[in-house]
């Protein structure tokens, strides 16, 4: 093959139009890699709706991946120190921090750094080398990024989400763990709510419970670790409230997380934590309004620990590699669609609708 085949978002809402850019020839440092696995974020389709701020047109959406190295100009080491061969599986983080701003230098939150790049997001396709998103058969990665050396039979699909979302969700436990025992509500049950419930479950939660709004999603909750699941389309706030109180002696859940990107859900998650508990919110990617809150009677008087969690750093999308790892045939169950590159619209849309928790698209 002498040309890479993508699927390219030139205008916002019109399906990904298909092209061919040519091959280039990875510069020293550089990985040219073959596409195994692209993971369809919801991010992607708030993209594709024009309700990002970061998107460049055109661009090739797709910042979750895992390919084989198929260009190599000089010796590459992975995080962890393996050499890079050709043909090597490999799956890469989709940030590149500039490690040399004030967020990269003196706060080392890499996450927030001013210069940040991310393939498939903010680097468009319009100028060579072109390929630098995920929905491609091939993508160029520079020099900085970030890259981990997998064993050849693992299957891309499954691992793929370690990058964004598992690494979105590893973020926030590494920011703040919940404690051996400690009761954990989770509100969302797609990828984000699902790791961050396998997260919990690792860190020793006594009890998770996990809300979400379908008996499809919350029984595939149950198969990450979820011990009581709630439905919100069941169950009213006073009667999800009235539950979670009954498992808590009226205390109220020690740790939460927001997955759900909604307003209402974190209003209702605060109302639910103890006093001295832990408030994570992880499901926003985008810009979504105000919202208002009892300040003294949500937030101070309860010496409430508020978190917000934007994107990841590497050691993050290695937190949550190991923990598919480890888990591989349930996290299994979290792609529930394998599609190839040519229906990667209709992998937005599925997305969108919720009618996918996962959505991969396979170029091979
Ligand atoms: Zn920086
Ligand atoms: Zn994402």
């Amino acid at each position: 093959m002498s040309s890479a085949k993508s699927m390219v978002l030139t205008e916002f809402n019109a399906p990904l139009e298909k092209q061919e850019y040519p091959l280039p020839e990875p510069a020293k440092g550089q990985l040219l890699v073959k596409i195994a696995a692209a993971g369809v974020c919801g991010s992607d389709a708030h993209m594709w709706r024009g309700k990002d701020p970061r998107t460049p047109l055109p661009v090739i959406l797709g910042h979750e991946g895992v390919g084989w190295v198929a260009g190599i100009k000089d010796d590459k080491e992975s995080v962890e120190g393996q050499i890079i061969r050709e043909g090597d599986l490999i799956l890469w983080h989709r940030g590149i921090s500039c490690d040399r701003c004030y967020y990269c230098k003196i706060i080392k939150e890499p996450a927030l750094c001013s210069n940040r790049l991310v393939y498939g997001i903010n680097r468009g396709c319009k100028e060579p080398p072109h390929l630098r998103g995920g929905y491609s058969s091939h993508i160029l990665l520079d020099e900085s990024t970030s890259v981990f050396r997998l064993p050849p039979h693992i299957d891309p699909a499954v691992v793929v989400g370690a990058t964004c979302s598992g690494s979105t969700a590893a973020h926030a436990f590494d920011l703040f763990s919940p404690r051996i025992g400690d009761t954990v509500l989770v509100q969302g049950p797609g990828p984000l709510g699902l790791f961050s419930i396998a997260f919990a479950a690792a860190c020793g939660a006594a009890q998770i419970v996990a809300i979400g709004g379908t008996a499809d999603r919350l029984e595939l909750c149950r198969g990450f670790g979820a011990d009581i699941t709630l439905n919100r389309n069941e169950l009213s706030a006073a009667e999800r409230r009235e539950k979670i109180m009954e498992l808590t002696d009226g205390l109220g859940v020690d740790y939460a997380v927001e997955a759900a990107g909604s307003k209402e859900a974190v209003k209702e998650g605060i109302s639910l934590v103890r006093p001295g508990g832990t408030y994570l919110s992880v499901g926003f990617g985008e810009p979504a309004g105000a919202l208002e809150l009892e300040i003294f009677e949500d937030l101070v008087r309860k010496n409430l620990h508020l978190q917000g969690v934007w994107v990841s750093d590497v050691r993050h999308t290695y937190m949550a590699l190991q923990l598919i790892r480890g888990k591989m045939d349930t996290f299994a169950k979290m792609i529930t669609h394998r599609l190839p590159l040519e229906r990667a619209t209709e992998g937005m849309e599925l997305m969108e609708k919720k009618e996918a928790v996962k959505v991969v698209l396979t170029p091979e």
